[in-house]
This record gives C-alpha cells, structure tokens and sequence, in this order.
C-alpha cells in the first residue's frame, strides 16, 4: 500500500490521508486547518475523481470539514464512519456552513451528503474491495475510531486523534489487540515536555480559581470544541457544584454545544457503562442538568452586563469564531475576568496567542485590549507524549512509523525517541510514501 498526505504534515488541521493500492484509493479523513485563514487539503481534482470511499476517524472539523468541499468537486461515492460520527458531522457541518456562508454552497449540500454516509460498526471487519477496514474505539470523542486498513498482507492503523485515559464520558482507546505493520500517528501532544500533570491536581487547581474569582462580580470564559471538550467541561463543573466543592454560579452554555450534548445523549450507549447506570438507575441525568443555561443570541448582552459571577462554556475552542468572540471582546478588558483554557491551542489560532501572552487581539476587525487572565488547564482529550509511547509499544508486528497531527518540533523530539525501534518518519505535505 501506498501513503499520500495532503494535510496534518507538520501541522495541525487538514487531516487528509490518501491509502492506495493497484487497485483502490480510500480517503482517511477529510479536514480543514482553522485559524486566522482556513486551509483545505492538498488534493487536486484529478485525485478526488479517483477516490473510491471515505473513511471519517471522528466528527471534529479538522478530520471532516472538507467533505462538502469534496462534494461540491464532484466526489460521488460513499462516506463510511460510525453512526455518533455522522450524527456529529451533520450537526457541525450545518453549522459550519451558516457560518461560512459566503462559500456558496448548493443549499442542498448537506441533503446530498447525507445520502452518502454508511454506517460502520466497532470492531467488526468491513470490506471494501481488496481491502478490509477496521474501526476501533479511539477514546477522542464520541464515535472517534481509529481506523485499520489491511491489503491481507499488511496493515496500516491510522490513529485519528486519540485518547487512552477514560474521561467522566468515555472510555480510553481500545489498545488491546492491536496490530500493524505502519502506524499513522498524531503527535499533538508528542514532544519531550508533554507529560500531563496529574488530573486530580489539575482539576484541583481549576477548581480553587473558579471559587476564586465566584467571590467576586468577575466572568469566567471557558472556549470549548462543541463536540467532546464542552461536554466533558460541563460534567466536571456538574459534578464539582453538586458535590459542594464548586459554588453555585450560573453555568452559560452557548454556541452548538447544547445540540451536540443531546447527541451524546441519544448515542449514550457509545459512552461509559457509568454514566449509561447512572442515567438508568438515578433520577439524575447530568446531560440535562439544571445548573446548565442555554443562552439564546438575544440574552448575550444582559448576561455580560449583569452583576452576577457567572461561567461561559462556548465555542470555537481556539477561539476562532463563534459566540466565545463576542463575549472576549466584551469581557477582556476587566483584570478581574478570567479566560480558562483547557483544549489543545493550535499555532496561528487567536487561542494560542492568548496562551502566550498576547496583550491585545483583533476582533471583528477592532482592536482589544487583554487584560482578564488566560488561564490553562490540561484536561485532554489527547493522550500525551508517555502514553502514546505506550500505546506504540503495544502494537504488535509494527515497523513503520508515520508522525502527523502535531508540531514540527515535537514530532522531531518524539522520532528521536521512538528511532532505534522503528523505522519512523515525519511526512511532508503531498508526498507519497511506501506503507
Ligand atoms: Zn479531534
Ligand atoms: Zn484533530
């Protein structure tokens, strides 16, 4: 087999990898690059023609935002990804294209992709020509796979984005069996440095400076991915204000966060038996909390001009859009306030030059002044650099070892690590290489 990558090279965003054999082309992922300006996939219209399937690791835009785009260029065959993924996929991409309307897509876009989608199941062999694919739990987000791609002679896993620790919705990534010859890995969290801090201290550590700053009239924002990141923020703050430890302020949710949770919810048999029996044997459904405000378009202003402390959990994540603008520009110019992030910040997002220190944005063309403190907490969606490293060790007959999803200078300092054993590379953009 043969690997093409038109995106995630060096890079975080745009997650688009071709596998090929003599005779078949597959997709995996289908993703853009958000930040200041958005980046598509490498992949010219010649190649698209002769994509024979799609297959769609999980729902985040940077593993699926290109599809339209592909559609839109002609690519007429099927979509395969598990069933919470596509359920996901429309939603975001609903949203998406309200937002980006200027693209001009066929208003009809998302009715025809629809029509392409196709169902796969975990863990069960599914063959498309010579070729058999494999889902596996990824632990990401909900209906995140990694995805196994074998010829019958050898075997690429491609992990996606991955998790291995179990999260208060999830389980980690299911790592028991796996096998391949080549592993297709994200990095994002790769580099020598990341070791995540213990999650108790850390969700101690948020927890003091939430009380903190309830004491006071200040604001919290908190930007989170609609999908995965905000769901898990709100349980921990669910479970923190029911327990006492956390005081009671009002929680605002806004943004496509509130849809995606009563996806969680329908699908909530994809998540933690845990959380399944709590539901069934407690009157207690965290999914529809009552410490949870839904925040409607109109309500925004009167939120930011009350005396109340108060949390925003919103989007975009890396502050990229979204309503989580809106309320920045608003709220940043009060020291009090607080910006607390706890998602991975991609180079050249709004997010990430918050995290470093920027003291003034740009939004909506109009300069802000950042006075509130940025704050970051790691509760990752993400496995760090050790467990990826386990994770590898795992896997048995493995050769080959291609670094995507990340930064250039983690990928080089996770290669240094993993060189002796495996024969590891760090792709460029549109090359193609021998699986
Ligand atoms: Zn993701
Ligand atoms: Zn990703």
């Amino acid at each position: 087999m043969k690997i093409k990558f038109f995106g995630a090279a060096q890079e975080v965003g745009r997650s688009c990898i071709m596998i090929s054999t003599d005779r078949t082309k597959i997709l995996l992922d289908s993703g853009i690059k958000l930040g200041k300006r958005e980046e598509y996939p490498l992949i010219d219209d010649e190649e698209i023609r002769q994509v024979d399937a799609i297959f769609i690791s999980h729902a985040h835009i940077d593993h699926m935002g290109f599809l339209p785009f592909l559609y839109a260029k002609h690519y007429q065959n099927n979509i395969f990804a598990t069933k919470p993924t596509i359920e996901l996929i429309n939603v975001l991409l609903s949203d998406y294209l309200k937002i980006n309307s200027d693209l001009n897509f066929d208003k009809n876009i998302l009715n025809s992709l629809n029509a392409k989608f196709r169902i796969i199941d975990y863990k069960k062999e599914f063959k498309f020509r010579d070729l058999t694919i494999k889902m596996i739990p990824a632990g990401h987000i909900l209906g995140s796979a990694l995805i196994s791609v074998s010829d019958g002679k050898d075997t690429i896993l491609y992990t996606g984005d991955v998790n291995l620790l179990k999260t208060r919705l999830l389980n980690g990534a299911d790592i028991k069996n796996l096998q391949a010859t080549t592993l297709i890995t994200e990095t994002t969290y790769g580099g020598d440095n990341d070791i995540f801090p213990d999650e108790k201290k850390v969700a101690k550590d948020m927890l003091n400076s939430i009380n903190e700053s309830a004491k006071t009239d200040s604001k919290i924002i908190i930007p989170s991915f609609a999908v995965g990141r905000a769901q898990e923020i709100l349980f921990f703050l669910d479970d923190y204000i029911n327990s006492g430890a956390m005081q009671k302020i009002p929680i605002y949710v806004d943004g496509m966060i509130s849809k995606v949770m009563r996806i969680y919810r329908h699908n909530v048999i994809f998540c933690r038996k845990e959380l399944q029996s709590r539901i069934l044997m407690s009157d207690y459904d965290p999914f529809k909390s009552k410490n949870f405000k839904i925040v409607e378009r109109k309500t925004r202003t009167e939120i930011i001009a009350s005396q109340e402390p108060c949390m925003i959990v919103t989007t975009s994540g890396m502050l990229s859009g979204g309503p989580v603008m809106f309320y920045l520009s608003r709220l940043a110019g009060k020291k009090e306030n607080k910006l607390i992030l706890v998602g991975y910040q991609a180079q050249g997002t709004m997010g990430r030059d918050l995290q470093d220190g920027a003291s003034r944005v740009t939004i909506n063309n109009a300069p802000v002044d950042i006075r509130l403190s940025v704050e970051t907490y790691r509760i990752s969606a993400h496995a760090d650099r050790r467990q990826l490293e386990m994770m590898i060790s795992k896997i048995r007959g493995l050769k080959n070892i291609f670094l995507v999803h990340g930064e250039i200078t983690k990928m080089q300092q996770f290669q240094a690590k993993l060189k002796d054993k495996y024969n590891v590379t760090i792709p460029q953009l549109n090359q193609e290489y021998e699986a």
